[in-house]
């Protein structure tokens, strides 16, 4: 996976790519990350890339040259290592922006089949209109609220990603079974000590049986949903067995209320 970042505070985003897991991705190989300021493709004597807003209004506005240079910059190195005909189509361009569509699971899985992602952080009130439309292709929020600048969101982003790329966690399994897939939470983990302050950990996990501990764990992970976030279930992935599960626990549920 080879990430390209075009922002205003590339030691932001190197800062956050470089530590932990995601530098040692890094090291291997698995992720590449290209950072490029986009105020190195200002032609302003002073280095500015925004400018007041037409219309009046609060703040300044990223102008739309200094972006247009730099995605161009971006999209011709992709081609430099990508020959003619190599390559079928141009890689996805995502504006973080808090306009766009909310990011989740799917789309991190949907991303992480890329071999190339070009990501576009604005500032201040964001990116004449023009350089929107000559160079993106996904407007992509992180939740419905207002951040200073994209850096913060594409490290989000990259996180979610990377950790779905091949060889980037140590052991596979632990992206396996995670909450989001199959459109439900994770089940409550347990480790040692078996008792930690009158509290036990569930027998069944104790048991060695994987069978039981399997089911138990779908079970557990359908009460999650069940009772933080309902509005997943309609999409969840359930067995026969476990949609007579789900029905008999909203039952209950009622007759409690009742
Ligand atoms: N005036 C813009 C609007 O109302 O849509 C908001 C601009 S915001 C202050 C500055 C930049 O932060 C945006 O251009 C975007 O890149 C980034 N940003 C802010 N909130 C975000 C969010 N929830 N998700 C993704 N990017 C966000």
């Amino acid at each position: 996976m080879n990430y390209h970042v075009m922002t205003l505070f590339p030691e932001m985003i190197e800062q956050v790519m470089g530590t932990s897991i995601m530098g040692r991705a890094t090291e291997k190989g698995l992720i590449t990350l290209n950072t490029v300021n986009i105020r190195d493709f200002s032609e302003n004597k002073h280095n500015r890339v925004d400018d007041y807003p037409y219309g009046g209004g609060a703040g300044m506005v990223m102008a739309a040259g200094p972006v247009y240079r730099t995605w161009k910059h971006v999209m011709e190195g992709i081609k430099a290592r990508n020959p003619e005909g190599t390559k079928e189509k141009a890689p996805r361009v995502i504006y973080l922006t808090p306009q766009g569509k909310v990011f989740n699971q799917k789309m991190a899985e949907e991303f992480a089949k890329e071999e190339d992602l070009v990501f576009l952080c604005g500032h201040y009130e964001g990116i004449d209109e023009r350089a929107l439309e000559l160079c993106v292709t996904d407007f992509v929020s992180i939740g419905d609220y207002v951040l200073t600048g994209g850096e913060l969101p594409v490290c989000v982003m990259m996180d979610a990603i990377s950790r779905l790329v091949p060889g980037v966690l140590n052991n596979e399994d632990s992206a396996e079974f995670e909450s989001l897939q199959d459109n439900l939470l994770e089940y409550p983990q347990y480790t040692r000590p078996v008792s930690f302050m009158d509290k036990e950990v569930p027998d069944v996990l104790l048991s060695g049986h994987h069978a039981n501990i399997e089911k138990w764990r779908r079970e557990q992970s359908i009460i999650r949903t069940y009772k933080n976030r309902p509005d997943l279930l309609p999409d969840a992935v359930l067995s026969k067995k476990e949609k007579q599960f789900l029905d008999k626990l909203i039952q209950s549920e009622g007759k409690n209320e009742e």
